[in-house]
């Protein structure tokens, strides 16, 4: 019986390109809403065959800025998303928006779509740091985008933030932390400012225009937002994610713990039966793909399908479990990858224990000073598998399960 099923839908829209993002946005196609609409629709029926028999555990939509599409149109996806396989009685659909433009009768749509949780883009408290990240709101326009939600009946509210910018000092730091406390959000994402090749941000610190903190003062961010946030009584779960009990993410937990997940829109990534994927990117070559694929092809705008090898997988695997601060047990290892935890990768795990950055027993999990190094961890990992697996057969020839209902390989295209 194959297990429950995430599925994320990518919204790439956006009002104007951020200086930072690389991620899949574009600003000025808004015209093609509709379209794009109609498209989602038509590679969620397509998709049907991957969904048969299965329950679905979550929705995600991401972007870009979902909360800048039509309610309508996150309606009927919902509804047909429904009509493919049950959700599940407690399945979370969540939306990112953006507190700009959040107003509360769109809030009430997304309500009524079934939509039960937002995330909602803060970013700063601080109207200089909003600026310079390019967003287009101000911390008044999030508290209202939170007072509204509430008011929307949204009981599960995520407020996402970014600390290590160029000048940023740990004191307005702490002051965004403490109006984001001030909102009583269910939930805080806190991410680093990291700088992505080929962004505008990248090349003004390439020119010297700008300087990111250096890392010990991003470390005393880090620390201090554990600190303050554990004070106020939200339990971190992730390396940059704190929930008050029982509102932690479950479609982010979907992508931690190796859980199936299905990809709608354009450029989503998609997991299914440990092999990943993508969707052709642009939205417009998206869409096309989309009306002109043949009838039965279940991911018609496919565009790549990436299978690492074995360690690779592992290696993504054990990144990812130790994203969670639960970790995970060396049973649990062993059942997915049929090797013994200390055969394939013993000697990096005992070398950080030794450094204080991971703790073995009962469950292999990072200390507070190893959430600071995962990255660093993470490579050791995936360079001591690459090179004990080709003498751990299980390892090397184990190869993705393929659920029931899941058709197997498919050709790249587009
Ligand atoms: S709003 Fe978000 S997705 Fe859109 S450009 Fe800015 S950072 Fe990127």
């Amino acid at each position: 019986m194959p297990g429950p099923l995430a599925v994320y839908v990518h919204i790439p829209f956006c009002t104007i390109k951020c200086g930072y993002c690389d991620f899949n946005a574009y600003a000025g196609l808004d015209a093609l809403k509709d379209a794009y609409a109609r498209a989602l629709l038509r590679e969620a029926e397509a998709a049907a065959p991957l969904l048969a028999g299965r329950t679905i555990s979550s929705v995600g939509f991401g972007g870009g800025t979902p909360g800048e599409f039509p309610a309508r149109h996150i309606a009927a996806l919902l509804d047909l998303l429904r009509s493919l396989a049950p959700f599940e009685p407690r399945a979370e659909v969540t939306l990112e928006v953006n507190p700009g433009t959040s107003s509360p009768p769109y809030l009430r749509d997304l309500r009524a779509a079934g939509v039960t949780r937002l995330s909602v883009g803060a970013q700063s408290f601080h109207p200089a740091e909003l600026a310079f990240l390019d967003r287009i709101h101000s911390p008044e326009a999030t508290a209202a985008a939170v007072a509204a939600a509430r008011d929307a009946g949204f009981e599960s509210l995520n407020l996402d933030l970014i600390y290590g910018l160029p000048g940023q000092s740990l004191e307005a730091w702490l002051a965004s932390l403490d109006a984001a406390l001030r909102l009583q959000a269910d939930h805080l994402s806190c991410y680093a400012l990291t700088v992505e090749e080929g962004t505008p941000l990248a090349r003004r610190i390439a020119r010297g225009q700008l300087r990111l903190p250096d890392s010990d003062l991003a470390a005393d961010m880090y620390d201090a937002a554990s600190d303050l946030l554990a004070a106020a009584g939200y339990r971190q779960y992730e390396l940059s994610n704190w929930a008050r009990p029982g509102h932690e993410s479950r479609h982010n937990i979907a992508y931690w713990t190796d859980r199936d997940y299905l990809a709608l829109g354009a450029g989503a990534h998609g997991y299914l039966g440990g092999e990943r994927y993508e969707n052709i990117a642009h939205p417009r070559d998206y869409i096309a793909a989309v009306e002109a694929a043949p009838p039965g092809q279940p991911r018609p705008a496919l565009a790549r399908i990436t299978t690492p090898p074995p360690p690779a997988q592992a290696a993504d695997w054990l990144a990812l479990r130790l994203r969670l601060l639960e970790g995970f047990s060396p049973a649990e290892f062993e059942r997915r990858w049929s090797e013994p935890l200390h055969e394939a990768v013993g000697s990096v795990l005992r070398e950080a224990a030794r450094a204080g950055l991971l703790e073995l027993t009962p469950r292999v999990r990072l200390t507070h000073r190893g959430r600071l190094l995962h990255g660093e961890i993470a490579a050791r990992l995936l360079a001591c598998l690459e090179e004990t697996a080709p003498r751990l057969p299980g390892l090397a020839a184990r190869a993705a399960p393929v659920p029931p209902g899941h058709p197997g390989p498919l050709s790249p295209s587009g």
